[in-house]
């Protein structure tokens, strides 16, 4: 059956440019009777904040969503990531890397793409052609890929441990080799889309230090096995993507979701919505006594349904139409806190 999720991660107090996400989500979702799943991403440990996702649970309902199951906890059954994890490693896809934050800051600020907001991994750790007595290198995409300048400054003899024991070795991380090749898929709202994971990122996470189950390895695990047909969220996930298809690959997990970004909500300065636009997070609103209709009216109108007016996520499902959605950033604006904030 047709199935997407809410997929908030409890890293913080939701804002208004994640209620416009999951609000359109939703909104598509009950238009097409899509099941909707409400999943917690609560795996990055040292950024779960206390209480968030009680929070997040609580101001989804406020705003008048609902969901057919869940909450699903990423991190109340870590056995599945484990496997996965297991099965890319034995297949010869990941391989430990033990390079420090610093490191790598240090290594790619060399390279020649530096600059780019995201920290690309130059390959230190990554096994060389002579490393292939190990099952490593068998099986591999693209052994050519060894080749690749990344692959040419490999160094820190003895730093590769490919053994089962070093999973949960807490100075050891994992990452999956990513073939320098595009990754294309047809996106919803944005049309044709194309990126490669190697070159935005490099040989990117499945693992932290300790074996905890990197977002883009449980993300994928989940939408698997959760029967994800439909995956809506903000295009600043869109590189991601490209990222998660290759797992669904290496990972032989059958056709991937169908992907749907929408543009994400922005402040005057152009910058992505902050903390340093004030204070939109909808607890903060509704503290105030800010209706929910008040809410669902502002992202009403950002989503092409017409001149702001209170309504509820309801009617936001019944007018929302896809083809109408603006194509550009929304701009938060001191004329929408404005609204927001002044007594109906
Ligand atoms: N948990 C992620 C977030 O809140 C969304 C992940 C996804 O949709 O794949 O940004």
């Amino acid at each position: 059956m047709p199935t997407t999720r809410l997929a908030p991660s409890p890293t913080g107090a939701l804002h208004l440019g994640n209620a416009r996400t999951f609000l359109v989500n939703w909104a598509i979702a009950r238009q097409r009777g899509w099941r909707v799943l409400l999943r917690i991403e609560d795996l990055d440990g040292p950024r779960i904040k206390a209480g968030a996702t009680e929070a997040a649970i609580d101001i989804l309902q406020w705003l008048g969503m609902d969901w057919d199951e869940g909450p699903i906890y990423q991190s109340s059954d870590l056995m599945p990531y484990g496997t996965a994890l297991t099965k890319l490693i034995e297949a010869g896809e990941a391989y430990p890397c033990r390079c420090t934050r610093t490191q790598i800051l240090a290594a790619s600020l060399s390279a020649p793409n530096a600059g780019d907001h995201e920290l690309r991994y130059p390959g230190t750790c990554r096994p060389t052609k002579s490393d292939a007595k190990g099952a490593l290198w068998e099986g591999s995409p693209d052994p050519d890929d060894a080749a690749h300048p990344a692959t040419a400054r490999s160094a820190k003899p003895g730093s590769r441990d490919p053994s089962q024991k070093s999973l949960h070795d807490p100075s050891v991380a994992w990452r999956l080799i990513a073939p320098d090749e595009e990754r294309a898929f047809n996106d919803a709202f944005l049309g044709p889309q194309r990126f490669n994971p190697q070159l935005e990122v490099g040989d990117y996470l499945v693992a932290t230090k300790g074996g905890q189950p990197s977002y883009q390895l449980a993300v994928v695990v989940d939408d698997a096995r959760q029967g994800v047909t439909h995956v809506v969220r903000g295009a600043d996930l869109a590189p991601s993507t490209a990222r998660q298809l290759l797992l669904y690959e290496r990972l032989k997990l059958g056709a991937p979701p169908q992907y749907l970004h929408l543009p994400i909500v922005i402040g005057e300065d152009g910058r992505r919505l902050a903390k340093r636009h004030g204070d939109t997070r909808l607890s903060h609103y509704r503290d105030l006594g800010t209706t929910p209709e008040r809410v669902v009216g502002l992202l009403a109108e950002w989503s092409g349904i017409g001149p702001r007016s209170e309504m509820t996520a309801k009617e936001f499902a019944q007018r929302f139409d896809l083809s109408r959605l603006s194509h550009e950033q929304v701009v938060f604006t001191t004329a929408d806190d404005a609204w927001l904030t002044e007594k109906s």
